[in-house]
């Protein structure tokens, strides 16, 4: 049975299908959808723009279709990004230009305040209208410069203090244990095992 990946972003599609592995799903990412229309990520709230992603692409493909909406809450910024932490520095996807703001915005800023969390929830959809949710967080602190090469987007400022690493240092296997889609991907396993025909 197909499962469609609703998301472009290769870390996450890379991520994600590493963690279905052992599903008995084929994983398909949108890579194999070319023509459909974007999904405009305008929701509030991770789950919101989670479960808006695999509607749409569950009603577009006529398949099974799983989206991850996640990203990053900072304490001292009061939360943001959040959803906005894809284009946090304006242009969608800028890992580079994101981190550099986020860095900017935490000039000076004591290593006890830089506390913050990646959230992720994770929506699987059928084209039926049948839906399912589930959401996982993570706890680190803010670095003060990039540090490692592994990952994507955050990752090399998000220092997690229980490997005392930053997650673009970790082994993938190891962030995909512990880390916030982990987590939500872990509760999914349950009922993806219920949906499987
Ligand atoms: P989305 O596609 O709107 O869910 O955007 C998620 C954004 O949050 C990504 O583009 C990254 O900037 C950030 N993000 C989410 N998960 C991770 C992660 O595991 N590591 C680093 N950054 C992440």
């Amino acid at each position: 049975m197909r499962l469609v990946l609703a998301t472009k972003n290769q870390g996450k599609v890379r991520e994600l299908q590493e963690m279905l592995q052992d599903t008995g799903f084929e994983v398909v990412s949108l890579a194999a959808y070319p023509d459909l229309p974007e999904v405009e990520e305008d929701g509030d709230t991770f789950q919101a723009n989670a479960v808006k992603k695999a509607r749409e692409i569950a009603a577009a493909t006529g398949e099974l279709v799983m989206a991850d909406d996640s990203g990053l809450e900072v304490d001292f910024l009061n939360g943001a990004p959040g959803v906005h932490s894809a284009r946090f520095a304006g242009e969608h996807g800028d890992n580079e230009a994101n981190n550099h703001k986020l860095l900017k915005l935490l000039e000076n800023v004591p290593w006890e305040k830089r506390t913050a969390r990646f959230k992720c929830v994770v929506a699987v959809a059928a084209p039926d209208g049948r839906i399912e949710t589930s959401e996982g967080a993570c706890e680190g602190i803010i670095t003060t410069g990039p540090r490692g090469k592994e990952g994507f987007g955050y990752d090399p400022l998000f220092y997690f203090p229980q490997y005392q690493k930053t997650f673009a240092e970790l082994d993938g296997d190891i962030k995909n244990k512990v880390s916030h889609r982990g987590k939500a991907l872990g509760k999914a396993h349950k009922f993806l095992a219920r949906w499987k025909v």
